[in-house]
């Protein structure tokens, strides 16, 4: 911190694999509870952990959105891939590059944490899809595909990639703590709903 070099944050993903961020940087101590402030980005390093005088939440907001781009969606999106063993929970597609952790009630909401339980690994056409309420997820785990979406006629994508997956159950984690919310699939399925 005194020196201010460059760190790598190795941030547990699941035993024994870690997602590493860096250069990052150490901006202060709390010495009562041993605790460090890391700055993720350049920004939050110059911005320090005091700047007096700046409204808070201005300077928290600042703050939190590069922490989020730069540290918090890549550290969820490999928790919800490990999770999903890197497979779209809908239509199982396997290639990581073409993977996403989709966010089943959205960043923003309440609740809408980027935790596993809040997550799941889709395919970028099946997160376009959800998040655009093309497709739903009932808290059963059903899939649903809009009906006026269903009644479209096009080329292979729509035939395969979105009609063919109406009516198949997700593919979700063995580990309970893994699964997806039931709570937070069925509010979200209420708004898949409403858009239909
Ligand atoms: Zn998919």
């Amino acid at each position: 911190m005194l020196r201010q070099l460059p760190l790598a944050y190795f941030v547990g993903i699941a035993a024994g694999v870690y997602h590493a961020q860096f250069p990052v940087f150490i901006i202060g101590e709390d010495m009562a509870t041993h605790e460090f402030v890391v700055a993720v980005d350049e920004a939050q390093r110059l911005i320090g952990p005091e700047s007096p005088g700046e409204p808070t939440a201005l300077r928290r907001a600042y703050v939190q959105r590069p922490t989020r781009e730069r540290l918090h969606q890549p550290v969820f999106r490999a928790r919800v891939l490990q999770a999903y063993r890197t497979q779209c929970s809908i239509c199982q597609l396997r290639h990581a590059d073409l993977l996403d952790a989709a966010h089943i009630l959205p960043d923003g909401h309440p609740r809408g944490h980027p935790v596993v339980p809040n997550g799941l690994a889709m395919c970028k056409i099946h997160h376009a899809a959800y998040d655009r309420n093309i497709l739903g997820v009932r808290p059963d785990l059903r899939v649903h595909v809009r009906a006026d979406i269903l009644n479209e006629i096009d080329g292979p994508m729509l035939r395969h990639g979105l009609h063919a997956m109406d009516g198949r159950t997700l593919s979700v984690p063995s580990a309970r703590a893994s699964r997806p919310d039931p709570e937070s699939l069925d509010e979200r399925y209420e708004l898949f709903r409403q858009a239909g």
